[in-house]
């Protein structure tokens, strides 16, 4: 019987060697399994703490990870969800004090926190507080941190690099399902072996695809660098005593001994790797993740199909999987002999800042392009999502100074995708059933804020059926742009759609704040019990109707109506 015969679909997380099928979201589940199975073999007694909370690029992240669990009954993997991303954060944080308590039965807890980029911003005091705090010699923590670039589920097009420099989180961004398991062992060893919480940033596209790994070469070996700082071996332990003077020194200890270890773990193994490196080459392409894997598409597209013949036009690559922050000596070697480098990479140019930083002064300076031409036009969007097709053109211009004649003009993305015309439009719409189809029914004139969730389709529907919507806010701030509103305008009243995901989420607080600023706002609040619009997990933290309704009224909602379609269910409690 082949390898492929005996295939059962939950070899992806029972397996140890052989070949498996994953998609990104799986081998993020996979991630403490395999780590955890590799601690086992070197003899040390592991747990594993996953919180956070999901949503798209993550959706389905929490069921993946309790079904892993659940298929490895012998490993110590606790999965926690929580109300919302900060109290994730805060408790990943925990896992990490853990280790250094006395009665604390393992070598250390290997901490996972999961969210999407909005996520991201709403934990980021929790997080600061957890990256301050450290992580333990032989656990680790890890911001998993789901990016939408092209705001296919999201209120906004996120990148969340920038929000992670400024965490101090070093970044490594997988660009398939294989990288994902890699750089997701490699996110541990560093957070373990610095004391530095590490991010695995994953976009869209990988979080969806998927693909076939070999597990082989698939778990990471870390090697250990010198980790000497002023003349003794560093071992950070987790210290959550954050009031001066310790939060100055551990200020001090993440941006000096922390920093500068991550640096040596970055060379020791490599994670940088230059991965076309012909001598006479004339022009260097950095890139990382997702966009790296598109740059390679983007070359075979113009006509480089191989490694070989990209080195036989003068190109040189690098790759980033550790984007930020890299080390300046690496930059300074991959430009020798350059003419020209060009940092491909979707949205902010922090890595051609830091690329332009790392050679300012060097006595060889090519000249560094990222975002614009010379002359200032638009070289590489930093907008929506950056694949192949949207860098074709800047990448021809470019290349064709000197290789013409080796390159394939552009196709329009038209021709590419050879899209059909329709002839019928279709917008989304509720489902046949759904409360949102009477809920979303108002009077004339009325002031409508949307609501985060499947609620936010009547931003696509006729005004005359749904009223005038004023927009949607971030989830948890439903209602609380009328405060804003309501002194400056005619109307008097507003109307807040709030799905109850995102009432036990974050938004029951704007009740309170809506009270104590004495605005008119009636909330619709819909209660189905499942979080639809991220993958129909249970909502967290949930109270009755009858339970609501009484913490409103103790709250001073000066109205409560229940409208239900089993009015008996509700009579008592009335
Ligand atoms: S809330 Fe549920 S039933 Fe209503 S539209 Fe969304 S997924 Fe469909």
């Amino acid at each position: 019987m082949s390898d492929l015969d005996s295939y059962q679909i939950n070899d992806r997380y029972t397996r140890d060697e052989g070949r498996v099928f994953v998609t990104g979201v799986q081998a993020l589940a996979r991630i403490p399994l395999q780590q955890l199975r590799a601690d086992r073999s070197q003899g040390r007694n592991t747990a594993a703490f996953l919180s956070g909370y999901p949503g798209s690029p993550l959706a389905g992240l929490n069921f993946e990870i309790d079904k892993a669990r659940s298929l490895a009954p012998e490993l110590p993997i606790v999965h926690r969800p929580v109300l919302n991303e900060e109290h994730g954060a805060t408790a990943v944080m925990g896992s990490q004090l853990a280790a250094g308590q006395p009665d604390c039965a393992y070598d250390g807890i290997v901490g996972l926190w999961y969210g999407k980029a909005p996520g991201l911003d709403r934990a980021g005091d929790a997080l600061r507080h957890a990256v301050f705090t450290g992580t333990s010699r032989h656990g680790g923590a890890v911001a998993i941190v789901g990016d939408d670039p092209a705001a296919k589920s999201s209120t906004l097009p996120s990148s969340s690099d920038a929000t992670l420099v400024d965490l101090h989180m070093p970044i490594l961004y997988p660009g398939d399902v294989k990288e994902v398991l890699t750089l997701g062992m490699h996110a541990v060893a560093l957070s373990r072996i610095t004391g530095a919480w590490t991010a695995l940033k994953v976009v869209a596209a990988v979080a969806d695809g998927s693909g076939t790994v070999d597990l082989s070469s698939s778990v990471v070996l870390p090697k250990v660098p010198d980790l000497t700082i002023d003349g003794v071996p560093y071992l950070h332990q987790p210290d959550a005593k954050l009031l001066p003077p310790n939060n100055l020194h551990l200020e001090r200890d993440l941006r000096t001994s922390r920093a500068e270890l991550v640096r040596r773990y970055v060379v020791a193994n490599e994670l940088n790797p230059t991965t076309v490196n012909p001598p006479d080459a004339w022009i260097g392409i950095i890139s990382s993740g997702f966009t790296y894997h598109e740059l390679i598409h983007a070359l075979n597209a113009l006509g480089l199909k191989s490694q070989h013949e990209i080195a036989s036009a003068g190109i040189r690559l690098l790759h980033l999987q550790l984007p930020i922050p890299f080390d300046p000596q690496n930059i300074r070697n991959f430009a020798n002999g350059l003419e020209e480098i060009i940092v491909v990479e979707e949205k902010n140019p922090t890595a051609e800042w830091l690329v332009k930083d790392a050679l300012y002064g060097n006595s060889h300076q090519p000249r560094v392009l990222g975002k614009n031409h010379p002359d200032g036009r638009i070289l590489m969007p930093s907008h929506g999502i950056l694949d192949a097709n949207t860098m074709l053109e800047g990448l021809h211009e470019r290349l064709s100074q000197k290789i013409p004649d080796k390159l394939r003009p552009p196709q329009k993305p038209e021709e590419i995708k050879n899209l059909l015309p329709l002839k019928v439009q279709r917008s989304p719409y509720f489902c046949s059933g759904c409360p949102h189809n009477i809920s979303t029914k108002v009077p004339d004139d009325s002031l409508i804020g949307a609501g985060i969730g499947c609620h936010t389709m009547v931003l696509l529907m006729d005004d005359d059926r749904v009223g005038d919507i004023a927009g949607v806010t971030a989830m948890g701030n439903e209602g609380m742009q009328w405060i804003g509103m309501e002194p400056f305008v005619d109307r008097k009243h507003f109307i807040q759609n709030i799905g109850d995901g995102t009432y036990f989420h974050s938004g029951q607080l704007t009740i309170p704040s809506a009270v104590s600023a004495g605005s008119n706002i009636t909330f619709k609040l819909l209660y189905n019990g499942t979080i639809a619009m991220t993958g129909g997990q249970d909502p967290k933290g949930v109270l009755s109707v009858p339970d609501v309704a009484k913490v409103m009224i103790a709250q001073g909602v000066a109205k409560i109506i229940v409208t239900t379609e089993e009015p008996a269910l509700y009579k008592e409690a009335s």
